[in-house]
């Protein structure tokens, strides 16, 4: 079966002048020709991700590409079903990836040597290169690099902290870093160098670039990679994939992502569809229990099943005691 519709992934370092007006006309291109996604745009550069059909991804690229500065733009391309967002948005930015130092950095000026697939392969096999993990701690969760260090991160700002909280365990060793699709690894590797960490390595293209290479096919990577859209995850490993991600219920092997139903949690979980339903999609007792539950309007369950529902496992509605 052949797949109409194409995933773009993008970013470039470039200054803009005016982002405000390039924000403005590139939403009014985008609407045009009906793509869907999201781009981020600063006076450092822009950062997407877009879907649409080939023909529509096509004529965006071209688009792109005729933009003074962005004539070399690198386009990472996976092929789809159907759209991979819901909406079109480009936005106005600070930093088109919010790293938030207090003493930004240009990757034009200082960033990590940037290692292809074979290469990033060899540093992975290499006893003595540490491989750590730019990204989100939920993001690790449903794959990532063999033997890669987890930062306990929720979000990419905090990252540099969490580093120099940990700075003895790496600090005089070769370290490689890696994220979805390159942009996170520009500024974040050079803020290492700057650091005084000596050898730093960045996959270039990122874990997308790595699993589409036809010699290395994405060996060593474990699980699948989460992705910021509709799909959620795709696979990278072709060689010997595998799944990583566990159940939050039953720590059974599972890939499933969903949202607590809970809408001020909102929460995101890795759940069979069997317990989402027995746990009514909360993460937690108050969770399960929340008056705007949003399991328990989508299926229409009257107080009295809901109530037996939370009973089958050990708990009620009127649940006094705090977890
Ligand atoms: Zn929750």
């Amino acid at each position: 079966m052949s797949k109409n519709y194409r995933v773009l992934l993008f970013y470039k370092y470039q200054t803009i002048e005016d982002p405000d007006e390039f924000v403005t006309e590139h939403l009014e291109y985008c609407k045009s020709i009906g793509l869907k996604g999201r781009v981020l745009v600063g006076s450092e550069g822009i950062n997407g991700t877009v879907s649409g059909t080939i023909e529509q991804t096509k004529k965006y690229m071209d688009y792109v590409h005729s933009l003074p500065g962005f004539e070399d733009v690198w386009f990472k391309e996976d092929l789809a079903d159907n759209f991979a967002h819901k909406k079109m948005y480009v936005r106005h930015r600070e930093e088109i990836v919010a790293l938030n130092l207090e003493d930004d950095i240009d990757p034009h000026q200082i960033t990590g040597q940037y290692l292809n697939p074979k290469e990033f392969h060899d540093a992975l096999l290499d006893e003595d290169t540490i491989v750590l993990d730019t990204r989100n701690d939920y993001e690790y969760d449903l794959g990532h690099f063999k033997g890669a260090i987890r930062p306990e991160i929720r979000n990419f700002r905090e990252l540099p902290n969490w580093v120099l909280e940990n700075k003895d365990k790496f600090m005089e060793k070769r370290i490689v870093v890696y994220c979805t699709g390159g942009i996170r690894c520009e500024k974040f590797s050079g803020w290492m160098l700057r650091e005084g960490f000596k050898d730093v390595g960045q996959l270039h293209g990122g874990i997308d670039t790595y699993g589409k290479d036809p010699e290395i096919k994405g060996d060593l990577w474990e699980g699948k990679m989460y992705v910021f859209d509709e799909r959620i995850s795709i696979p990278i490993n072709h060689v010997n994939p595998s799944v990583v991600a566990k159940d939050y219920f039953d720590g059974k092997p599972c890939e499933r992502y969903i949202n607590c139903g809970n809408p001020e949690c909102n929460e995101q979980i890795i759940a069979s569809k069997l317990n989402e339903d027995k746990y009514l999609r909360g993460c937690s007792a108050e969770c399960r229990r929340h008056p705007r539950n949003r399991y328990i309007s989508e299926n229409n369950l009257s107080t009295q099943e809901w109530e037996e529902r939370l009973n089958a496992i050990g708990e009620s509605l009127k649940n006094t005691h705090t977890a």
